[in-house]
């Protein structure tokens, strides 16, 4: 008889075959003499565990490996060719990403025969541009007839300034007046220009064809974003003992049909008498300059930056009118400035 131990394993083992090879199994055990079913069994229990203890042919790994490799070249050799079809689309895309310019606007020229392959794509650099602090308006040239205005100081004080400063300041000399140091000005009503940007582009112009009459120029500011009261803007002036103080304005009215050029002078001082007229005269010359109407000119105690420099021959030239449609577009052309500076030399020149 077996051993009950290998009989138990026995049974284990055939318990998991299949119904049809349990059944021949015991069959064939029936079959054997009862001798033998002892060595027969233990020796199906060695077979087995022997069996599973093998480890799992080498063969299959190999196999799978290599399975596993044609699959992935499929896999790699199926994008190419979608890569192929559509190399361009997806060159421009990824250089999009990576910030260059599209494969074709590369300039070869330089190689014409492509004998030395493509160019290297170059990368952006992070230089920056330099901005200049200041608009750089394109050289002014000056007019064969232009006057000589050397010995002359003349302070342009262009209007306005970007941030605006609400503080008060005493608006007339020995009043208890007071005025906001420095407003931003008025917007264009079409262009949408800032009345603080077009002033100083006229002053930098009218700067640049004074000095080419000879004159010593000195601006109030060179920046939008400064912060300069009307008061520290007329001392400028006066502590420059300049022969001329004039601000540049574009203003806006409150009827828009408003519109020509208009010169505001001190109503008090040492040039008081005469300021009224000489101011009409600024204004009559700016017009027919520009082919704009003239407004005339108003003495008044309206302006901080006028009064506090009524020791000096002061003038407050509004060149247009921005809150006026016909004016906005006058004002922002860039040949205005030029012949706004050629007719202020001239006005100079006649009271010189
Ligand atoms: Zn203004």
């Amino acid at each position: 008889m077996p051993q009950k131990e290998d009989i138990a394993k026995f049974k284990q083992i055939i318990d998991k075959l299949p119904e049809k090879e349990r059944k021949l199994l015991y069959k064939h055990l029936h079959d054997m003499p009862e001798a033998k079913r002892e060595a027969f069994i233990s020796d199906y229990i060695k077979k087995y565990y022997s069996e599973k203890k093998k480890p799992a042919p080498q063969k299959n790994v190999a196999q799978s490996i290599l399975l596993g490799l044609f699959a992935a070249l499929f896999i790699v050799g199926v994008f190419y060719f979608i890569y192929l079809l559509n190399k361009d689309r997806i060159d421009n895309r990824f250089n999009e990403m990576l910030g260059m310019p599209p494969a074709e606007s590369i300039d070869t020229s330089s190689d014409p025969e492509g004998i030395m392959g493509p160019e290297p794509r170059k990368f952006p650099t992070d230089t920056p541009t330099p901005v200049p602090a200041t608009p750089t308006p394109s050289p002014v040239p000056l007019a064969d007839d232009h006057p000589d205005l050397s010995g002359l100081v003349i302070v342009i004080d262009p209007g306005h300034q970007q941030v605006p400063d609400t503080e008060l300041e005493e608006s007339i000399p020995g009043s208890t007046a007071e005025k906001e140091k420095a407003s931003s000005g008025a917007t264009g009503i079409n262009s949408g220009a800032k009345e603080y940007e077009i002033t100083l582009q006229y002053s930098l112009v009218l700067k640049e064809y004074l000095e080419g009459c000879g004159a010593e120029v000195i601006l109030t500011r060179t920046e939008n974003d400064v912060n300069i009261s009307n008061i520290e803007r007329a001392a400028i002036a006066t502590e420059s003992d300049a022969d001329f103080f004039i601000r540049i304005h574009a203003d806006s009215a409150p009827d828009s049909d408003i519109r020509g050029v208009k010169v505001y002078v001190p109503s008090t001082g040492k040039y008081s008498k005469s300021a009224g007229s000489d101011g009409e005269d600024l204004a009559d010359i700016v017009a027919e300059a520009i082919g704009s109407d003239s407004l005339g000119s108003v003495q008044s105690n309206m302006y901080t930056g006028l009064n506090h420099a009524d020791s000096i021959r002061s003038y407050q030239l509004v060149i247009g009118y921005l809150s006026n449609s016909e004016d906005d577009a006058l004002i922002n052309q860039e040949e205005t400035a030029y012949k706004t500076a050629v007719a202020i030399s001239e006005f100079l020149d006649s009271k010189n």
